[in-house]
């Protein structure tokens, strides 16, 4: 699941591999990225830094180049060792080979290379609101974007909203909601703040903790469990699609408000 935490995790087993260092090999093998002419552009540079801002993951190479990554639910990035490449190498969307690793991204619905200094004016990151992974985060803020939504918006669906919170994905909007008790097909307008801020307590030192030792599984209690018992109340979990994205959203009837 590609939501903030994962992706902070992944350019922390990306960093040691990759900073400060120039890759041996660049290659675009997918019909996809061929033409690109990324080789090119980026043989014998230094990466940077890799770094995570939300779900967006960011390689800075020098010279002022940067990849920048998102993945959604169909993208990832592997590093394979010693050759150990699967069937699939050549739907690999790119390449850096560094000694015997190789970093590998496979699919996703963004991968572009662009001048490090224009990403500023990317339109999505520009509109990325506090990183709840970010080593500092300010939930009031969230709590005043998630205020000027529409009132009657699911709490649970405006919180996937990446311009009101950036990195909460369909698994934690699940769990906030559940571990603070708050129904979340409830509008935003019937929600106090300190029920936001609750949910946003509540999911913030998980997701730092996830983003910095892995293992997001290890957070899961209702996602995915419809028809089985609340781990709380006993009572069954319930799951309905939610919001515009049709996302499904689980939920204990009886213990959540
Ligand atoms: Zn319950």
């Amino acid at each position: 699941v590609s939501e903030g935490d994962s992706i902070h995790w992944l350019a922390r087993r990306l960093e040691p591999v990759l900073a400060g260092r120039v890759p041996d090999r660049v290659s675009c093998p997918s019909v996809r990225t061929r033409a690109s002419g990324w080789p090119g552009r980026l043989a014998g540079r230094a990466v940077q830094r890799v770094h995570a801002r939300g779900k967006h993951l960011l390689l800075d190479f020098e010279g002022d180049l940067t990849v920048h990554s998102h993945l959604a639910m169909t993208g990832s990035w592997r590093v394979l060792d010693g050759g150990l490449w699967p069937r699939r190498a050549r739907s690999a969307w790119l390449c850096l080979g560094v000694g015997t690793r190789d970093v590998v991204q496979f699919g996703g619905p963004t991968l572009r290379l662009v001048r490090t200094r224009t990403l500023h004016a990317d339109a999505r990151l520009r509109a990325l609101g506090p990183d709840i992974c970010a080593p500092s985060f300010d939930p009031a803020a969230v709590v005043a974007r998630l205020r000027r939504d529409d009132p009657r918006r699911g709490v649970a669906d405006a919180l996937l909203d990446q311009r009101h919170v950036a990195g909460i994905g369909n698994l934690w909007k699940v769990e906030g909601c559940w571990l603070a008790g708050v129904d979340p097909f409830r509008g935003l307008g019937d929600v106090a703040d300190a029920e936001l801020l609750a949910i946003l307590g509540e999911l913030r030192p998980r997701m730092l903790d996830s983003a910095t030792a892995g293992r997001q599984w290890r957070f899961k209690t209702i996602y995915g469990t419809a028809d089985r018992p609340c781990p709380r109340c006993r009572d069954l979990i319930r799951v309905r699609r939610q919001g515009d994205a049709n996302r499904p959203t689980w939920w204990c009837p009886s213990c959540q408000r």
